[in-house]
């Protein structure tokens, strides 16, 4: 099965736009979602965070989302160490996802795709972008944080001009009607690619 990845820096609206390939039947993988629950499933991840980031990083048995990213958002070496613990995992848990999907092809959604290389292991790719302001109000309303908190998490992912010459497909993500047309638009590529050239 072809894998598309797709990707956009915070607040572009990866997650939105990957409902809407959902919606067309698509399977979604959000890589996210499974690193998030490996903090809480796997007592080997638990262990090395701990180690990494320090006893705070779990209160009592739940991770402590907000000291967590606190550390690794200010700090590119525990950023970088983090994903040395998460990455691995999430990838064979992605490999075995994979092979019980049944559909042209599946879309991998990951915040982090080109910086990190990962774009190279997948078929074709998806960048979803928006202007810096628009996804700063975006997660300031979503997530209730400050400027400055969403402006750290930026300062670690690639400014769009780097991304789109690497992506395959480019999607605007401002109002949600042009970007489900652009949607619509790029599933039927992607599904004439995979008959052409399976
Ligand atoms: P993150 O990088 O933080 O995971 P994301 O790129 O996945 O974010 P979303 O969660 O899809 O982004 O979108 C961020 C917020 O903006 C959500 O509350 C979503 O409902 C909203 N949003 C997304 N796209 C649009 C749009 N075109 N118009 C208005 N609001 C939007």
């Amino acid at each position: 099965m072809k894998i598309v990845g797709l990707t956009g820096g915070i607040g572009s609206g990866k997650s939105t736009i990957a409902g809407m390939f959902h919606d067309l039947g698509i399977p979604i993988y959000i890589a996210d979602i499974e690193a998030k629950k490996l903090l809480v499933s796997s007592k080997v991840v638990k262990r090395k965070v701990i180690t990494l980031l320090g006893e705070k990083a779990y209160k009592q048995c739940a991770p402590d989302r907000t000291y967590i990213a606190n550390k690794i958002f200010n700090d590119a070496t525990l950023l970088s160490g983090m994903n040395a613990i998460i990455h691995p995992k999430v990838a064979s848990h992605f490999k075995r996802w994979i092979k019980k999907q049944d559909a042209p092809y599946c879309i991998k959604e990951a915040a982090i795709l080109f910086e990190n290389g990962g774009y190279a292991q997948c078929d074709a790719t998806i960048l979803v972008t928006a202007p810096k302001e628009i996804r700063i109000e975006r997660v300031m309303t979503r997530d209730a944080i400050s400027i400055d908190n969403v402006e750290a998490r930026m300062r670690n992912q690639w400014k769009d001009e780097k991304k789109i010459s690497l992506a395959t497909y480019v999607i605007e993500n401002i109002a949600l009607e042009a970007s489900k047309n652009q949607v619509k638009k790029i599933h039927r590529a992607l599904l004439i690619s995979s008959v052409s050239n399976p």
